[in-house]
């Protein structure tokens, strides 16, 4: 059984699957993905020992491991150059996931697709895509287990992109689409703000700059979320 989580990632992979998930931890996903796809391939990336273990253990326990192979090892330096064809990287915060991409940016060449999932901070991950011409193809929102979770897919697209402040925000296609999820987030991101605001304003010195930032969002949030009560 795989989380709804993982399971709509691995949706997003496209034929032929060669690929590589990045803090793979049990490397439940390659594991899913090379059982339902016979021709698939994957490398699971693991920077843990605990977690490589319990990767190589999933792996031989399924008796795929003709078809995954675990390495340990810090981001993208477990891949060599055009190894494999797609990227998955889940379960963690937008800034490690940018810090992933950044530094191992040098073996993205034949890499066409990257399917990300940030638990947090989905912004930071789409201004780095921007910044280095991948194009958001499609985005979801979900709800599992009382937690919400964003996916972001991306390809290289070679010519500059220009998304904007609310797209990187929101998420362009999250935006155009505003789920129920998509509401519940933002209304709860809404009142998170708001008592951050408040409680700033109690401070002797006053955070300007981080209030106004708060306040900008603030005001985006309720010109998206406003003109319905879901
Ligand atoms: N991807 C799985 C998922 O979505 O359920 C596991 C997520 S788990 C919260 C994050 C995993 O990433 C941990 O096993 C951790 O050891 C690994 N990790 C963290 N930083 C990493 C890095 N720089 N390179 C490789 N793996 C990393």
């Amino acid at each position: 059984m795989l989380s709804k989580r993982l399971e709509q990632v691995a949706e997003y992979l496209k034929e032929p699957i060669h690929f590589a998930d990045i803090g793979s931890d049990h490397a439940y996903l390659p594991c899913y993905v090379c059982l339902r796809h016979e021709h698939a391939t994957a490398i699971a990336g693991e920077v843990n020992q605990g977690p490589l273990e319990r990767a190589k253990q999933t792996v031989r326990e399924h008796g795929l491991s003709d078809r995954i192979q675990v390495r340990k090892g810090n981001g993208l330096e477990v891949i060599k150059k055009e190894e494999v064809n797609q990227i998955t990287i889940a379960g963690m915060g937008g800034k490690l996931i940018r810090t992933i991409l950044e530094e191992g940016k040098s073996k993205l060449h034949g890499v066409s697709r990257l399917i990300l999932q940030p638990n947090i901070d989905a912004q930071i991950v789409r201004e780095w895509l921007m910044d280095h011409q991948y194009k958001i193809v499609a985005e979801d929102i979900i709800l599992e287990d009382g937690y919400i979770y964003e996916i972001i897919v991306s390809e290289y697209w070679n010519e500059p992109l220009d998304l904007s402040e609310k797209d990187l925000f929101f998420g362009p296609y999250l935006l155009k689409e505003k789920s129920q999820v998509f509401y519940k987030k933002w209304f709860h991101e809404k009142e998170k703000r708001l008592k951050l605001i408040n409680q700033m304003k109690q401070a002797k010195h006053l955070p300007v700059e981080k209030i106004n930032k708060l306040e900008t969002e603030m005001e985006w949030i309720r010109e998206v979320i406003a003109d319905d009560d879901r």
